[in-house]
């Protein structure tokens, strides 16, 4: 009997997951990736000193057990996130923030031990580079008898039995062409279907101390009147490396680089002292500016609008196509657990 061939579109969590589990089962995979970078919106950098630090995915609690479940199959230590001292609440530039203390019986958060791309490195180590093809944008896909044919960006045609999107369900039905086309309520659907965390910034203060720990201050912050929205102490689970990292408001966009850095520094430096200012390097990410993320909505969409809405359940053309990824799942969409489990809820069609 002819071995089915399978086609993943994108390699985050999801699809690297997707694969992984498919192979298990002796299906042959296929992964094609549009960008250099394998992980999707799981993105973590390394510091001169050494600190990982994540532009993108990072926390996990107690209720996320499908990504439990694969750190633990993948073993995959993690460690809870630091949280003890003196935490900030800012509600108006003009007035100090409120000081709080996060209580050790609150629902603990994590991170993975060395960065959230170690998820990614052993799942790639896993599946096998041979099968991960990057630099492969898909602009089309193809019904063809009982094949899709996939096309990517530099005119190559890939045939599949079939084709498993993970591209966010809004940037898919932007920025691929079917034939035939998709039904109108689902590209509709795709529209007004979040990508979530598609809009953010993030930003990391790499330092060589954790200057605001010795002064007690736990380097949690949120804030309603200044750039910096929320942030996290950033160090290492062994301690060896030091950062501070957070969210910042949406707004500032349409702001430069430099002039973002200048006002988280100068933040940092009113709530935490001068020594803020030694910092070794700033780093961000703006996920709005990343075209294999992000796609601006033809109208105002809420954060997680649509994601896991039933119409996701069901394959396209003539059942060979499913469009999967965080947003499609129905337990927790749009988080790293949501990714794991629209992959188990796909490999178990297989
Ligand atoms: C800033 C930020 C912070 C986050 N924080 C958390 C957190 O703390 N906890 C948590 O659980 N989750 C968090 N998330 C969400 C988490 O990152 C996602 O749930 C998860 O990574 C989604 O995985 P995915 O595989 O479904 O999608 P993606 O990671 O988006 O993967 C899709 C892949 O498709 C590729 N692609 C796109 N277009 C094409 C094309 N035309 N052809 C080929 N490939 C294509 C992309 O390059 C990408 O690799 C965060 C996300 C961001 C951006």
């Amino acid at each position: 009997m002819k071995k089915e061939k399978v086609i993943l579109i994108g390699a985050g969590l999801c699809g690297l997951y997707t694969a992984y589990l498919l192979q298990k089962k002796g299906i042959e995979v296929l992964l094609l990736e549009a960008n250099t970078r394998i992980g999707g919106r799981i993105k973590t950098i390394t510091g001169t000193t050494g600190v990982t630090m994540e532009m993108g995915a990072t926390w996990f609690g107690n209720q996320h057990r499908h990504l439990l479940e694969v750190l633990n199959i993948l073993e995959l230590p993690y460690f809870r996130q630091h949280t003890q001292g003196i935490s900030l609440f800012e509600t108006m530039s003009f007035v100090p923030p409120q000081k709080f203390e996060i209580s050790d019986s609150e629902e603990p958060s994590f991170r993975i031990k060395g960065g959230t791309a170690k998820l990614i490195e052993k799942l790639i180590s896993e599946i096998g580079m041979q099968h991960i093809k990057t630099q492969t944008k898909i602009t089309a896909i193809k019904e063809d008898n009982n094949q899709l044919i996939v096309i990517d960006a530099a005119g190559n045609s890939y045939s599949a039995d079939k084709v498993i999107s993970t591209i966010p369900p809004n940037l898919l039905v932007n920025s691929v062409v079917f034939e035939p086309n998709l039904p109108d309520a689902f590209i509709q659907l795709a529209k007004k279907t979040h990508t979530w965390m598609g809009e953010s910034i993030k930003f990391s203060v790499e330092y060589t101390t954790p200057f605001w720990r010795q002064n007690h201050y736990s380097g949690t912050l949120f804030s309603q009147a200044s750039i910096i929205q929320e942030m996290y102490d950033h160090s290492t689970a062994d301690n060896s490396g030091f950062a501070l990292k957070g969210f910042l408001n949406g707004g500032t966009a349409v702001l430069s680089l430099e002039e973002r850095k200048e006002k988280v520094i100068a933040q940092l430096t009113t709530f935490f002292g001068l020594e803020a200012n030694d910092y070794v390097a700033y780093y961000e990410n703006v996920w709005r500016e990343e075209p294999l993320t992000f796609q601006p909505y033809e109208q105002l969409v809420l954060a997680h609008q649509n994601n896991g809405h039933s119409l996701f359940k069901n394959p396209l053309q003539n059942g060979k196509l499913y469009v999967s990824g965080a947003e499609t799942a129905t337990q927790n969409p749009g988080y790293m657990d949501g990714a794991i489990f629209a992959a188990k809820t796909i490999a178990a069609q297989f």
